[in-house]
């Protein structure tokens, strides 16, 4: 051992040091041994004080990983990396209730033997999408594959547009879930422009599945052209092909009612020739992480039949926050039940200005410019990507630290506040703050440029 690599601390002085921490003692402890095996690189090795404060600091970074609340002022309502639709209370308490206990998940009262998983769900789900069956799985991504390996078992190939072979989030592209699954896929049309005549030419006997993917993280203008569901329904059904629509966000509720533009239900996709559907529950539907398929009843036994439905099954959690948010929706038939995502979405800006001018009173005398603007915000999860929403920001130019700087105090706040950075100010976009947080982000402006 050389003299410079005898001055590195031991783990356990410096763990010592440290006292008690806010982490579990082994993941200190392996940060620790981290952090002093970093100082064998150096051309000298720090003052012990330095090496536990640069511990302690490793620490907090890890910490700020765990999974927590976070207060979302981005404005963008269903934000996938800040978990998309934050839950109705009902739901939680229907976990809390669920999960706590025993339950009927598989068990069925009435006969005193095993039950159908999920069937009361089911039931709900079919009747808001106007159609015979439906089933649950994890999340919509999933809800695909399970299509695509089941109905390209025996005929291998599915057929779907160019212009539909897009990347839908982060990781997500349509083509390579397409090839995961097993599927041949069979491209037709253009990117712009595809035809009937093209979907024609391409069916077959290898033909095992039509597939469209709804638009979602973007619009296309100009010279477009796509076939009517209703010709390309009929196409499939005169071929015997099962002819499945993702539709990604899948709003349940009018859109129209929310002063958004219209985004095609699932009643109204498979009412117009879809034999199936697919959507996500934690998009515009506003429940827990999900994917729904509805339609037939035939095609959903089937894929309720695959070995792999079993993979991609809901936990008893999940499937009870579904069933409340279902329910929900099922108790205000021609309203908008009182989920946060879609009460967010409805917010108007007369609603948002007074709060942000209420904050921006309070927020008086600190080293920032503090006003309320303008602004706007977005639906996101890859939903209506040309709808755009009249919102309301708080907008704070500090005096005495940078942008950045501001930006990273409220997320190191206790709860991290998520704003932007945009045209020279910091933005609190007020849409997606739940009113109760509005006096959190009081305290944490008035923290953080203090
Ligand atoms: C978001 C989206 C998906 C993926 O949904 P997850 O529930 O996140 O798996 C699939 N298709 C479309 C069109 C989407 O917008």
């Amino acid at each position: 051992m050389t003299n410079r690599l005898r001055h590195i601390p031991s783990v356990e002085k410096v763990l010592q040091a440290l006292g008690p921490a806010e982490l579990p003692r082994p993941l200190v402890t392996a940060l620790t041994r981290r952090e002093l095996g970093r100082l064998r690189d150096l051309e000298a090795i720090p003052p012990f004080e330095e090496v536990v404060e640069s511990v302690r600091q490793a620490a907090r970074v890890f910490a700020r990983g765990r999974i927590q609340p976070v207060i979302n002022a981005t404005g963008i309502v269903i934000h996938t990396n800040l978990g998309r639709s934050p839950l109705p209370t009902p739901a939680l308490k229907v976990m809390q209730e669920v999960g706590a206990h025993y339950s009927n998940l598989e068990f069925d009262l009435e006969s005193g033997e095993r039950g159908t998983r999920a069937s009361y769900l089911e039931h709900c789900l079919a009747l808001l999408c106007e159609s015979p069956a439906a089933a649950v799985v994890n999340n919509c991504a999933a809800a695909l594959v399970l299509a695509l390996h089941h109905f390209t078992r025996r005929r291998r190939e599915v057929v779907i547009s160019r212009g539909e072979l897009v990347q839908i989030g982060g990781g997500f592209r349509v083509p390579e879930i397409l090839e995961a699954s097993g599927a041949v896929l069979r491209e037709v049309g253009t990117t712009n422009r595809t035809t009937l005549r093209d979907y024609e030419e391409a069916l077959g006997e290898n033909t095992g599945l039509i597939l469209k993917v709804h638009r979602s993280n973007f619009f296309m203008g100009g010279f477009v052209e796509s076939p009517r569901r209703e010709e390309l329904g009929a196409l499939a059904r005169g071929r015997g092909i099962p002819f499945l629509e993702d539709l990604g966000s899948g709003a349940v509720a009018r859109t129209e009612r929310l002063g958004l533009p219209h985004e095609p239900t699932p009643a109204e996709v498979l009412r117009s020739g879809a034999g199936l559907v697919c959507f996500s529950g934690d998009k515009l539907f506003g429940g827990p992480q999900a994917g729904i398929l509805a339609g037939g009843s035939d095609l959903i036994e089937g894929l309720k039949k695959d070995p792999f439905y079993r993979a991609v099954r809901c936990d008893k959690l999940i499937l009870s926050a579904l069933q409340t948010v279902a329910e929900m929706y099922l108790t205000t038939p021609e309203g908008i039940p009182p989920l946060p995502v879609l009460e967010m979405l409805r917010a108007s800006p007369a609603e948002l200005r007074g709060r942000a001018e209420r904050l921006a009173l309070a927020l008086q005398g600190l080293a920032a410019k503090v006003r309320t603007v303008e602004t706007k915000g977005q639906p996101g999860g890859g939903t209506l990507p040309e709808a755009e929403l009249d919102s309301i920001a708080l907008e704070v130019v500090p005096e005495m630290i940078r942008l950045e700087e501001l930006s990273e105090r409220m997320r190191r706040n206790a709860p991290p506040v998520i704003g932007c950075i945009q045209g020279g100010a910091y933005r609190l976009d007020l849409r997606t703050v739940f009113p109760e947080e509005d006096e959190l982000v009081r305290e944490a402006l008035a923290g953080a440029l203090a």
